[in-house]
């Protein structure tokens, strides 16, 4: 496979074509972007372990059955994806209330919630992503009902699999996002990435975030922590 023209670049990855119209070559970087670009940075390592990371989960989820665009691992910051068209939507799933979902409710940061939440993102840098429902989502035409309905379907089932994932590593699985997207032949399916980037995660033994707060938050020793996931997760470098 041979890496071609680089067709977008984005906050964490640069995104080349390859001699397969179908495929793309995705290139984790170590830069690090927190509100919006509001602040910018660079975390030694997390390229690598972000690609690795990401990999893990999708083919994880893969063996469960969920459609996603995963295809391998090239080398330790880069990997081949099926080309997808991304929907202009963030999905988000919460267990437990944090972040902007503590602040818009007052809710106290950690509260375990009784079922999770699921919630819609507008991706669009202008307007600074504002939150969306299904109505919003047809007013804008963004996706189909029908694959609104899928999505959400699809994002519920995936948290069951990351929750039990997580939990065998002792980490609690706070909220993540998810991005979605539909190839040539129309076929929805899971894509982006999954990582300390995206998700929150916390140590159940004494609630450490081992994720992109530590880089928010200015809390320290943010490469450490994406590497203990790694770890945790039994990380075995193939490439
Ligand atoms: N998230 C993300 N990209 C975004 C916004 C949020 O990956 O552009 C993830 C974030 O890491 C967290 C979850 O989505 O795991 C919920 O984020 P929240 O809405 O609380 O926003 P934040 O407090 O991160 O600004």
């Amino acid at each position: 496979m041979k890496r071609g023209e680089m067709l977008y670049e984005g906050k964490a990855k640069k995104i080349y074509c390859t001699d397969d119209p179908h495929v793309v070559w995705v290139s984790y970087k170590d830069d690090a972007t927190a509100f919006n670009g509001g602040k910018k940075g660079s975390i030694a390592g997390k390229g690598e372990l972000n690609n690795r990371i990401s990999a893990h989960f999708f083919e994880h989820l893969g063996s469960y059955g969920v459609a996603h665009h995963f295809v391998k691992l090239l080398s330790p910051t880069e990997q081949l994806a099926r080309k997808v068209t991304i929907l202009p939507i963030e999905v988000v799933v919460r267990n437990r209330a944090a972040g902007s979902l503590a602040k818009r409710l007052g809710l106290e940061n950690g509260v375990l919630f009784p079922q999770p939440v699921v919630e819609f993102y507008y991706k669009n840098d202008d307007l600074g992503d504002p939150l969306i429902n299904e109505d919003h989502i047809r007013l804008l035409q963004l996706a189909e009902p029908e694959q609104v309905a899928k999505i959400r379907e699809e994002a519920l089932n995936i948290n069951e699999l990351l929750l039990s994932r997580m939990d065998a590593c002792e980490i609690i699985l706070v909220d993540f996002k998810l991005e979605f997207g539909v190839d040539e032949s129309g076929k929805l399916m899971l894509a982006d990435e999954i990582s300390p980037d995206t998700c929150r995660f916390w140590d159940r033994e004494t609630g450490k975030p081992l994720d992109k707060d530590r880089f928010r938050r200015d809390l320290g020793d943010v490469e450490a922590a994406y590497r203990e996931i790694w770890t945790r997760l039994g990380g075995t470098a193939h490439v």
